[in-house]
């Protein structure tokens, strides 16, 4: 399969399996472009253990893959997926600026204290009203955008995880996040991981998708695999997915030396592909997004 995959989360994290060299070797196998390790950086102001590393585990997280991009060069990529949360830039900030990742992914996984996309948590869908949930979730992932810390959005519609679904459109607040989105320069993913949770799709859904490609914002591939075998999964309808919405192209990341942050590169996709709606079934589990 001719693209890559920059979202993948290893055993560090507390709810996934698998080494980063395990990732790598699936990726190989599966005759992908390239992989990054997109691990979970310490969730900030407090580590939950199920959530994320710990603060120590860090340094060898990136001496890990880092002696993996040495071993693969121009193949692995050092990431990792950041959480925003507002009161935390700063310390995100200080972090992700001590280590040499070659990109990250920046994702909402809390509005305020709730961790809506954990299962744990998924009581207070019932005390909210939802488009008011929805609405606040695309003003925060706007604000990620524009933070300026980060290479990717992740899964840029995360809070229909679950399968709650806003009342109304949301057109305007949408056409806003677009605008956000493309103003600040940061690619998109398409992450596969949402056709095996309750909602069943994609993110980002079709609908976003097609208003992201008429404002010009690239997109790349994740799996947000967190086994090794889970890399690369459903890309075949990500990139029918991707097409339907109208592109023409995806992006991909160059490493660059001494810790820079990886250049963006466009790759034209090949024939169209085919693009059918479909809803596997989707076990709930404890993994996150
Ligand atoms: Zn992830
Ligand atoms: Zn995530």
């Amino acid at each position: 399969m001719q693209l890559p995959d920059y979202h993948t989360h290893t055993a560090r994290c507390g709810h996934a399996s698998g080494h980063p060299g395990e990732y790598v070797e699936a990726a190989r196998a599966k005759g992908l472009i390239g992989i990054g390790i997109a691990d979970h950086l310490p969730l900030l102001p407090e580590r939950d253990p199920e959530l994320s590393m710990s603060a120590c585990e860090l340094g060898d997280y990136v001496t890990e893959v880092q002696a993996l991009r040495a071993r693969f060069p121009d193949y692995v990529l050092l990431g990792v997926e950041a959480d925003y949360r507002p009161h935390t830039v700063l310390e995100v900030r200080s972090l992700l600026d001590s280590h040499p990742f070659d990109y990250v992914i920046g994702s909402v996984h809390h509005l305020g204290g709730w961790g809506f996309d954990d299962p744990r948590q998924m009581d207070e869908y019932a005390d909210r009203e939802i488009d008011n949930v929805w609405v606040e979730y695309f003003e925060v992932v706007g604000d990620a955008a524009e933070s300026g810390l980060f290479t990717i959005l992740g899964h840029l519609d995360l809070v229909k995880k679950f399968g709650y679904r806003p009342t109304r459109t949301l057109g305007t607040e949408l056409d806003r996040l677009v605008e956000r989105v493309a103003k600040a320069g940061v690619l998109v993913e398409i992450n596969t991981a949402g056709l095996h949770r309750p909602v069943g799709e994609a993110y980002p859904s079709l609908d976003i998708l097609r208003r992201l490609c008429d404002a010009g914002v690239a997109v790349t591939f994740g799996s947000d695999a967190h086994e090794p075998q889970e890399v690369g999964r459903d890309f075949d309808h990500a990139v029918a997915l991707a097409q339907a919405a109208g592109y023409a192209a995806f992006a991909s990341l160059v490493g660059q030396p001494n810790g820079r942050r990886a250049q963006v590169c466009s790759n034209p996709f090949g024939a169209p592909a085919a693009f059918a709606d479909r809803r596997p079934p989707t076990p709930l589990d404890k993994r996150r997004s």
